[in-house]
């Protein structure tokens, strides 16, 4: 089989990876050989189902999900340095116990069987010793990917061409039009031609080298005006992310959001006063209306896009849901979850039943 993949950030790394490994010759459509401009090269890559709680209840199901089917997938990686699963804190300083309290009425009011870990009273010290905040909740599930490390073990675009147009059975270029026995639209936030309800939520992020610093976990800090995470990578480098804005603009970061996450960063570590700062990185969230993510399938083309904030989070179930399709013609339960359509023409049955060959 042959297939052509539009896209080549974290959606399609992860199909083609897949598709060579049952023997498919795939073609990867990139103008960027090495995924720089993707949502993912700049995303932290943390799998935080209990931390996104505020979302719809599907990514908190979906997300756990996701976590098993990740630990599955590392197997197939004789290089694993790019998994991590410590679990992660939520924590506030003490002026905004509130929102921790808001934060622990949501998880206990949306998930009944949560296993979550309160740490009152300086216990939160026990797990992270070198923070100023002494209290917060430990969600021992969540995990950690490097996501530059994982994009680099992954196939690399090798038609580097901008995509004009995909369309069942076809790519179309700035150079030529290819045909294929399957395509994949994976284009994230430049996918609107097939998701007509697309936009992008600009996210920031920064890294720093913080030899001062220990800290071995995922660092959640409930803020009222944004959200702020520090990730460890290999000390002694540490992200400091992210913002959120709804803008289709992926300029350098804004002198705003590097104030707020390295002000927000040095509350919750004195010794990030003498961290250098090593790279910022601005990228583009590709988000649909609802804010979840849809796969569109048709005789001859998939399309995958609306991964948001979540991607890392889910990528793992998005790919078992079109391999279920394609390989075992089953229309897998997570695709009730996630949002599927399936065109219903004289090779589409009814939505469990899709024909594999072109
Ligand atoms: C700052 C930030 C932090 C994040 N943190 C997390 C996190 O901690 N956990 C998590 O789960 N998710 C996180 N995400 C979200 C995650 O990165 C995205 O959901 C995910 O990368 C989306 O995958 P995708 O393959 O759909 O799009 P992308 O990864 O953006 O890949 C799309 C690819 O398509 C290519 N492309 C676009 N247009 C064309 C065209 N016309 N022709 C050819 N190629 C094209 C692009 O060059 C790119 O390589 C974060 C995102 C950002 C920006």
């Amino acid at each position: 089989m042959r297939a052509g993949i539009a896209g080549a950030g974290l959606i399609g790394k992860l199909v083609a990876w897949q598709l060579t490994q049952h023997g498919w010759h795939v073609s990867l459509f990139d103008p960027d050989s090495k995924a720089r401009s993707s949502a993912a090269f700049a995303a932290a890559g943390m799998l935080s189902p209990y931390a996104e709680i505020h979302a719809d209840t599907k990514i908190f199901s979906l997300g756990l999900q996701g976590i098993a089917a990740w630990k599955n997938l590392l197997a197939q990686f004789s290089d694993q340095s790019w998994w991590q699963q410590r679990g992660s804190i939520v924590t506030a300083h003490t002026h905004d116990q509130n929102l921790m309290r808001d934060f622990i009425a949501q998880i206990n009011n949306k998930i009944p069987y949560s296993t979550y870990l309160h740490l009152p009273n300086k216990k939160l010290t026990e797990y992270e010793p070198e923070l100023t905040a002494k209290q917060g909740v430990f969600l021992r599930e969540e995990a950690v990917i490097d996501s530059r490390k994982l994009l680099n073990l992954l196939p690399n675009a090798n038609i580097h061409q901008q995509v004009i147009s995909v369309k069942p059975h076809q790519i179309i270029t700035t150079h030529q039009q290819y045909k294929f026995d399957w395509v994949f639209d994976c284009r994230g936030s430049g996918g609107g031609e097939n998701f007509s309800d697309l936009r992008s939520v600009r996210g920031e992020l920064i890294y720093l080298a913080a030899p001062e610093v220990t800290i071995s976990r995922p660092i959640h800090l409930l803020h009222p005006r944004y959200q702020v995470y520090i990730v460890p990578r290999k000390h002694p480098i540490y992200l400091i992310g992210a913002s959120e804005i709804e803008a289709n603009d992926n300029s350098p970061i804004s002198v705003r959001t590097c104030l707020e996450l390295l002000s927000a960063a040095y509350s919750l570590h004195r010794g990030f006063a003498e961290a250098r700062i090593i790279e910022t990185i601005t990228g583009l969230r590709p988000a649909l209306a609802d804010n979840l993510p849809r796969i569109i399938f048709n005789k001859g083309m998939v399309a995958i896009n609306g991964l948001y904030r979540y991607g890392f989070l889910l990528a793992p179930i998005i790919l078992h849901t079109i391999t279920q399709a394609l390989f075992h013609q089953e229309y897998s339960h997570e695709a009730d979850l996630l949002k599927w359509e399936a065109y219903r023409d004289s090779s589409v049955n009814h939505i469990g039943t899709i024909a594999t060959t072109a």
